[in-house]
């Protein structure tokens, strides 16, 4: 099996995330730690996040996948950025210890022409700095779409920044499926292929959290435009089979499709569906 969920808004608090999610028949849900393109944060209350934290017990949710702001910049090559995102980084990290034992997943980043190797040197850096022996958070790096000069559009640039980072029991990677196939893995065509690649490369034991998405693009578009599930280039059938695939079971799987409520509810229900005659 898997856990299936999708984004939701942190307007109403953190136990109101978790009844939502329990009405959307979901396991796990994403939210942004703050505006995600303004990047205000909001306060947290203890009460709140504890409610959710027993809620979550209850209900048998897999690990939650809170999300970076997308102003968050690690390797922007104006440092004012640079230190902003670092800010909002250490500050977010703060606030995650609230809720113990979940995972932070973030864009890693794009250099703006400062070239890849200075990218990868400025995330790792950013990360040396706020990650911490005793925190309960796992960090993960999105796999992206290589828009732009995104850091991370293939398995070899994110083992890149693992490598220079110090505390490696604390970083995980988030395997977005649109992003990756836009990048030019194919993963309706040779997802065995892919997963031997990510797994020769990162590791699979890296691999924390899916962002479950259908892409607007071909494969190697490197656009990064989501779809519902089944709409999309890489269709309902090779979703279905990575859904179902050995290497993914027991992750959190979070929609990231362009829905209302109504089509987050329906796409949960067709994801669980898969896994009834199994
Ligand atoms: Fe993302
Ligand atoms: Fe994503
Ligand atoms: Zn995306």
């Amino acid at each position: 099996m898997i856990y299936i969920g999708c984004h939701l808004s942190v307007t109403n608090g953190y136990e109101a995330m978790g009844h939502q999610m329990v009405d959307f028949g979901g396991s796990t849900f994403a939210y942004f730690t703050r505006n995600p393109r303004g990047g205000k944060s909001k306060e947290v209350k203890t009460e709140d996040v504890n409610a959710l934290n027993q809620l979550l017990s209850e209900k048998n949710f897999g690990t939650l996948v809170a999300h970076g702001s997308y102003t968050m910049n690690l390797c922007s090559a104006n440092p004012e950025t640079r230190a902003n995102g670092l800010d909002m980084l250490k500050k977010d990290l703060e606030k995650m210890e609230l809720l113990p034992g979940q995972n932070y997943n973030f864009h890693p980043g794009s250099h703006t022409g400062q070239g890849v190797d200075v990218g990868i040197e400025q995330i790792a850096e950013s990360l040396n700095s706020v990650l911490t022996p005793d925190m309960k958070t796992t960090v993960l790096l999105e796999t992206m779409a290589g828009k732009g000069s995104e850091v991370g559009k293939n398995f070899e640039e994110l083992r890149a920044i693992i490598d220079k980072v110090e505390l490696k029991d604390k970083l995980g990677v988030c395997f977005d499926t649109c992003h990756t196939w836009d990048a030019g893995y194919d993963i309706a065509g040779d997802l065995d292929g892919v997963i031997e690649q990510f797994d020769n490369i990162i590791g699979l034991d890296r691999l924390k959290a899916i962002h479950f998405n259908d892409s607007k693009n071909p494969c190697g578009a490197a656009k990064d435009r989501h779809e519902k599930l089944g709409e999309g280039f890489i269709g309902m059938e090779a979703m279905r089979r990575f859904a179902l695939h050995p290497a993914f079971q027991d992750l959190p799987f979070i929609l990231e499709t362009p829905n209302d409520d109504e089509g987050y509810i329906k796409e949960i229900a067709t994801v669980k569906s898969w896994f009834d005659n199994i």
